[in-house]
């Protein structure tokens, strides 16, 4: 820009390069010129003070702008890697150290028996923490008032909602959920696991509070031999060896024949161990053919369709893989326990 009064136009010169170099550019508009520039103006004649008023505005206003522009440091700022997990030029988040957390072993090994299922064909649900009479009882072959209530005693609401005592309140939905599988020709097979409470005096083989793992699987000519050879190839698979199993009759309402399934002792190979009290067997799961009744309940029809059932405890299995004397040392919070197996 030109300015017709020599004396603004020095000025402006002067300015504009001090403004190139300036640290701070905002303090180049209070320069002493600009202030020596305005008490000229009472000084001049009286028709040169509208012109050289006007042109010292325009001075500032260029000066301003440039001065606004140049402050914008943007260029000068240190890139950031947007790729960084971490702002890099930020100070890095105090982190927890690893040992200080880990996943529990349970949940591991949760995992594992999950996913050994899941390639026998079972697909996984999720058991509620909290249910109801009906799931519980009722639509597992539990006549009103049946002494056999009694063997599952837990803990209740005070709005009637029951904490589950076994992962078989999710039998009767399993059933509805899938159903629609027979119809198309395709089994029901389903692993259920969850946290599961009992009414119970604790000592070093029970917990008030457990998981359990149960199983279900439901199509034309299921039948006992199906169920003893499912557990028996997944305890093979759990335990990484040549296992046997036997069955003994059991009661349950909600299977009908019942039975309990006992391994031959992985750790002594039936020569007998304090595992196994020297018996060279341990009892592990309660299973049997589901019920008609249940299967009823569920919506399908016993007279097409029959299927089996079983359930263990996640801890105890966890406990003998990995020679566990007490049950209550997984709640108990202790980290030299916990970091055994992070
Ligand atoms: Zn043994």
């Amino acid at each position: 820009m030109s300015y017709k009064h020599k004396k603004i136009g020095d000025v402006a010169e002067a300015l504009q390069k001090r403004l190139e170099k300036a640290e701070n550019r905002q303090s180049v508009l209070r320069a002493p010129e600009l202030k020596a520039l305005a008490a000229e103006i009472p000084l001049l004649k009286p028709d040169e003070r509208a012109s050289f008023g006007k042109e010292l505005n325009q001075l500032k206003a260029e000066l301003e702008k440039l001065a606004a522009n140049s402050s914008d440091d943007s260029e000068n700022l240190e890139p950031i890697d947007v790729t960084a997990p971490f702002d890099v030029n930020a100070k890095k988040p105090s982190l927890l150290p690893g040992q200080n957390g880990s996943k529990h072993p349970l949940m591991t090994e949760l995992d594992g028996v999950i996913e050994i299922f899941a390639r026998m064909g079972f697909v996984h649900m999720d058991v509620r923490q909290l249910d109801d009479e009906y799931h519980m009882f009722d639509s597992l072959n539990f006549p009103k008032g049946h002494p056999a209530r009694d063997d599952y005693d837990t803990f209740i609401t005070t709005d009637g909602l029951i904490a589950p005592a076994h992962a078989s309140v999710m039998q009767n939905r399993l059933q509805k959920k899938y159903k629609s599988n027979l119809g198309q020709g395709k089994p029901i097979g389903v692993v259920y696991t969850g946290r599961t409470f009992r009414n119970e005096d604790v000592d070093a083989r029970h917990e008030h509070t457990f998981y359990q793992v149960e199983i279900s699987y439901i199509d034309k000519n299921i039948n006992a031999g199906n169920l003893v050879t499912t557990f028996k190839t997944f305890l093979e698979e759990y335990y990484q060896q040549k296992i046997e199993v036997r069955t003994q009759p059991f009661y349950f309402p909600f299977t009908e024949p019942s039975f309990e399934l006992a391994l031959s002792c992985p750790f002594c190979k039936k020569k007998g161990c304090n595992v196994c009290s020297y018996s060279g067997w341990i009892e592990l799961l309660g299973c049997g053919m589901i019920h008609p009744n249940v299967l009823k309940a569920g919506g399908i029809d016993p007279s097409i369709y029959t299927g089996f059932a079983g359930g263990m405890g996640l801890d105890r299995l966890v406990m003998m893989k990995h020679g566990i004397e007490d049950v209550r040392h997984f709640e108990s919070g202790k980290l030299d326990f916990l970091r055994q197996f992070s």
